[in-house]
């Protein structure tokens, strides 16, 4: 209800999609912080990783694969993959999102001091 990721995936909200197939969809995150910041997400609403189910591990293995291909596509050799768990992990949207993070060009600029 109400759930903004939902509504990229719904097209209700407007976002810069980069991937998209029948499980999944990656954009570009609104505030990055890195050169390239994309969130991968499952088109399923998920809330986040302590809602995986069993149900759920076809589905996941799928994002990883496809993450590991859209990294590809989008020129990253080497990259972060970042999962905020639960509002004390610094989590603020509520659908399971993986931040993949990269593009640095250096090791110094490679830290993300801001990742909440
Ligand atoms: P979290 O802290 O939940 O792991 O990260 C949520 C991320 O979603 C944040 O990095 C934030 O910048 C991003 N975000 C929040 N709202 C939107 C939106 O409407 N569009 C896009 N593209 N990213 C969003
Ligand atoms: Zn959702």
């Amino acid at each position: 209800m109400g759930c903004i990721f939902c509504k990229i995936v719904e097209k209700e909200q407007k976002a810069d999609i980069v991937y998209e197939d029948d499980k999944i969809i990656a954009f570009k995150n609104i505030r990055p912080l890195a050169p390239v910041h994309l969130l991968v997400i499952p088109k399923k609403h998920i809330e986040s990783v302590k809602e995986i189910s069993g149900e759920d591990i076809d589905l996941i293995g799928h994002l990883w694969v496809k993450m590991k291909d859209i990294a590809k596509e989008n020129d990253l050799k080497g990259y972060k993959v970042a999962v905020n768990v639960g509002k004390e992990g610094g989590q603020e949207i509520f659908h399971l999102h993986y931040h993949l993070l990269g593009g640095w060009k250096s090791k110094k600029d490679r830290d993300i001091p801001n990742m909440p």
